[in-house]
């Protein structure tokens, strides 16, 4: 079995999917694995690492994507690299499936057999591959130290000859995997936290940590299967953000990172609640990308709203290049090993990870929720 490490062109993109550690256990099970020439350079593992523990550089990209019988990738696949893949071939990647059916459709098309690390079942056997953890991970740490930058603050305690400083108070908004993270990372940095989830698990995972939960009692179900969040109601929506108003206007930094899968992000600061903040203080949105959790934050951008700091960050896991690829890998490799058997691709469709990590098969779409999405898609634009 050939398995490829494409080189990431998105830009910004810093990351690798496969480092030379994995790399040399994939080729001590006899997988020859083939790294485009340069892959690794911006995560720091050089194209010499890589031949060192027995991968082959591949300088044309052609080749690469073409020839392979397994192509994994950890940035967004672009629509010219579906077009480059074998077809028949095997992808495994981020696809941000029931936001990009239509990008499903046309590796279905090319009859392309996709997995897409989203969609990685959220079970305990499945937590060695969950590559949404690793990576929000990641960016709930970073949002933190973006925030206690960006702040003209400190944020622990201090008592100096100088008098003594009051704590910086933070509000972590959506305390799911990256909530949490940057929840513990605050309190580290001596901050006062408080945070707030729709899902009523969390408040025992808040408080833990040594935060304050912010109760907002909804009286509708906030869960979905699998454990996410559901959409709320206008009027619940509502509702939170009328208990939250007070929280938000007395805090320094607000980290936001609700999401709900296959929506829009849910807004949860708006444009009222920020000009009732203290000037200086600092919002970091994490669902920059899905639209914002805050109404004024502009994706990749950091705005100013009356003397209030709105950074929107995006793909923030780029920025921690070497840890980012080195738990991805981890993920990746994990699959793998459910997926090779005797040095060749053995894809077993009774497993319920890899059944529920496969998007396309057989030129078809195979997930429900991929093909809702693609319906809803098309019919809006009928
Ligand atoms: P996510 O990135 O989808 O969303 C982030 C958080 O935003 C979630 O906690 C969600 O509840 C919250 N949210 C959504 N709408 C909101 C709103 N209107 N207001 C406030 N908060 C809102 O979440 P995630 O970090 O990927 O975690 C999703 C689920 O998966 C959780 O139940 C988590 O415990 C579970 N999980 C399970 C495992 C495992 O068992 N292996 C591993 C990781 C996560």
């Amino acid at each position: 079995m050939k398995l490829a490490i494409a080189k990431e062109v998105e830009a910004g993109e810093r990351r690798v999917a496969l480092v030379p550690d994995a790399v040399a256990r994939l080729v001590k099970q006899g997988v020859e694995v083939w790294v485009q020439a340069g892959a690794g350079a911006k995560s720091f593992f050089s194209d010499l690492a890589y031949e060192e523990v027995g991968a082959k550089i591949i300088a044309d990209t052609g080749m690469l994507w073409g020839e392979a019988d397994v192509v994994v990738k950890i940035g967004a696949l672009q629509e010219t690299e579906v077009y480059q893949l074998r077809e028949g071939g095997v992808f495994i990647g981020f696809l941000n499936p029931l936001a990009n059916p239509a990008l499903v459709q046309r590796l279905a098309d090319r009859r392309v057999t996709a997995f897409s690390m989203e969609m990685i079942p959220r079970t305990s056997r499945a937590q060695s591959m969950d590559a949404l953890s690793s990576q929000a991970n990641v960016a709930g740490y970073k949002a933190v130290l973006i925030a206690a930058a960006a702040l003209p603050k400190y944020f622990p305690m201090l008592t100096t000859a100088a008098g003594t400083i009051r704590p910086a108070k933070v509000l972590v908004m959506g305390a799911g995997v990256a909530g949490l993270q940057a929840i513990a990372t605050a309190r580290r940095l001596g901050a006062v936290v408080e945070a707030f989830d729709i899902r009523p698990d969390t408040k025992e995972q808040v408080q833990s940590l040594g935060a304050k939960f912010v109760d907002v009692e909804l009286k509708e179900e906030t869960v979905a299967t699998g454990g996410y969040a559901k959409e709320l109601s206008e009027a619940a929506k509502e509702h939170t953000r009328q208990v939250l108003t007070q929280h938000i206007s007395t805090a320094d930094a607000v980290i936001t990172t609700a999401r709900v899968p296959g929506k829009k992000a849910p807004v949860l600061v708006t444009r009222e609640m920020v000009s009732q903040m203290k000037p200086g203080s600092v919002i970091v949105d994490l669902a920059a990308d899905q639209g914002g959790n805050c109404e004024c934050t502009e994706a990749g951008k950091e705005v100013e709203w009356n003397g209030v700091n709105v950074i929107g960050t995006i793909n923030l896991p780029s920025s921690m290049p070497v840890h980012a690829s080195e738990t991805y890998s981890k993920n990746i490799l994990a699959l793998l090993q459910l997926m090779v058997k005797d040095k060749e691709l053995n894809l077993n469709f009774e497993d319920d990870i890899i059944a529920g990590a496969c998007v396309a098969r057989n030129g078809e779409i195979t997930n429900q929720g991929v093909r809702d999405a693609l319906t809803a898609q098309t019919s809006a634009v009928i």
